[in-house]
């Protein structure tokens, strides 16, 4: 058996199911260039059924990128799989992705069906998806808690028709790491010809256990693991990409895997995605999290220098961090700020790269060092997010010990000038009660949070807010040195997506 593990990443698909982090069209194009560069073998882009908008997002990712299989998700009935073609026919290497629920639990409450009559409707859509293409895979819904004799026969069924890939899922995040390596292990000498196919896995982290279950099954015989970037997804989220190939990789002496990953590519795949979605990583969390290289307790550091070695077990450039070597500044020319871009992975047309040095020069007025990470959030805020329906056009506040907090505000809302002030207890509350009275919007603020992009006195202010209104959810975005101002236009951007997604709501599949 080979010992190459085949990455199947579902940020796109699962990951976009997280509360609040829906991305639009030009989002996910984005970050599926960013897959590609990351050599994912495949990229789940999403489930064209659901949706006209997610229908269009996987027909363009499908058409542009040319590196990775595209998968596009179907639920196991013939309209779903039709659809899920004609999104993703388009690919260099298109896969259709089937699936129905196994376990009697679900067959019992959700689809009131017989275990013959799952067999059947299994069977049936592979051999639908199989009159398209090849790569089919079929995934068993909340597999983890299907009997294992069901599972078995169902499996045997779907590879007989023609699946490739066979994905056992646990859905809910219930499995312990030897159970599910051993329920993998039983399939793997209980089905027929399962060594004609990839068996895949595809673990919840409800119990923070699924980047030991998706190993587990790795270990077991599995060889395809779904993943997320930052382990994003719906409830807990899915098993993490970065941690599932980096803990391969580290730990070769354990087993002797492989994968495609350029792991370069994990640090700035991570920031794309947190700052895409507005999901902040954790600081503590493995691989990407700020702290996750930072030796800051004396006696650590003092062995780190001694011996690397000692407590470092690998080093921040292997997954792409470096320190900012190269720097911008006030005197950089468009040809740099150009070459820089291009250097970050981005392309850009001419006329966006006009925007952007307009930004460029407008921020190196105010700070003295241009870090990657700053032309990231700038390109995050000039170039992802059009079109806008509501922009900032102007900001003054007035705030301190004796002054009432008074914010005065312009902005731009479908097209058309608007002007207000307001007060409020701070100057960030009076920005925000402004706006809000300005655009007639019900939108509650849940959460808030300032933090620094880079080092030094002079960082940009980093701010992450989090809309609800209705029951949709919204992350917004704002970078500028001004906090206040970062604030505005983080709740700014709050309010496009909120209103984004209630005109494109996301469907959610459980899988
Ligand atoms: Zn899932």
């Amino acid at each position: 058996m080979s010992n190459h593990v085949i990455i199947f990443d579902t940020t796109l698909r699962d990951g976009e199911q997280s509360p609040g982090a829906s991305m639009n069209q030009a989002e996910k194009l984005r970050l599926a260039y960013q897959l590609e560069k990351l050599r994912v073998d495949v990229i789940e882009a999403g489930f064209p059924a659901a949706s006209k908008g997610d229908f269009e997002a996987v027909k363009l990712i499908a058409e542009k990128i040319r590196n990775c299989q595209i998968a596009a998700l179907a639920r196991a009935n013939k309209q779903d799989i039709d659809r899920a073609w004609e999104a993703v026919k388009g690919a260099a290497n298109p896969r259709i992705h089937t699936f129905i629920a196994t376990s009697d639990i679900h067959l019992k409450h959700k689809l009131k069906m017989t275990r013959e009559e799952v067999v059947q409707a299994a069977v049936e859509a592979v051999r639908r998806a199989r009159t398209y293409t090849e790569n089919v895979e079929f995934s068993t819904e909340d597999g983890s808690r299907t009997d294992i004799e069901f599972m078995c026969r169902i499996l045997e069924a779907v590879i007989k028709a023609g699946a490739a890939t066979v994905n056992i899922p646990d859905t809910v995040g219930y499995a312990m790491p030897q159970e599910y390596g051993m329920f993998i292990k039983s399939i793997m000498e209980g089905v027929p010809h399962i060594d004609k196919v990839i068996v895949s896995v595809h673990c919840h982290d409800d119990l923070g256990l699924a980047v030991a279950n998706t190993l587990a099954g790795i270990h077991n015989g599995a060889r395809q693991a779904e993943v997320t970037i930052n382990g994003i997804g719906e409830r807990a989220g899915n098993a993490s990409l970065e941690e599932v190939v980096m803990a391969l990789r580290t730990r070769q002496d354990w087993a002797d895997f492989t994968t495609r990953i350029d792991v370069e590519q994990i640090y700035p795949s991570s920031r794309l995605v947190s700052m895409i979605t507005g999901m902040v990583v954790q600081p503590n969390k493995a691989i990407v999290g700020a702290n996750a290289f930072a030796h800051e307790a004396g006696i650590h550091q003092d062995g780190v220098l001694k011996h690397q070695t000692t407590y470092e077990i690998m080093r921040p450039t292997d997954i792409g961090l470096k320190s900012n070597a190269m720097v911008l500044g006030k005197h950089s020319g468009r040809h740099a700020l150009k070459a820089r871009i291009e250097n970050l992975g981005y392309e850009l047309s001419e006329e966006q790269l006009n925007y952007l040095f307009t930004d460029f020069k407008e921020l190196a007025d105010k700070k003295k060092e241009i870090l990657d990470e700053d032309i990231e959030a700038l390109i995050a805020e000039r170039i992802l997010r059009i079109p806008d329906r509501y922009k900032l056009l102007y900001l003054n506040v007035i705030s301190g010990t004796v002054a009432v907090p008074t914010a005065t505000v312009q902005i731009e809302a479908d097209g058309q000038q608007l002007q207000g002030a307001g007060f409020g207890v701070g100057p960030i509350d009076a920005t925000f009660n402004t706006i809000k009275n300005m655009v007639g919007t019900r939108a509650e603020l849940v959460r808030f949070s300032v933090s620094a992009i880079t080092g030094g006195m002079d960082a940009q202010g980093e701010v992450m807010v989090r809309l609800q209104e209705n029951g949709f959810v919204a992350l917004g975005r704002g970078t500028d040195p001004d906090i206040i101002t970062a604030s505005a236009k983080a709740f700014i951007n709050g309010l496009n997506r909120l209103s984004y997604f209630k005109e494109n709501p996301v469907t959610t599949v459980e899988l």
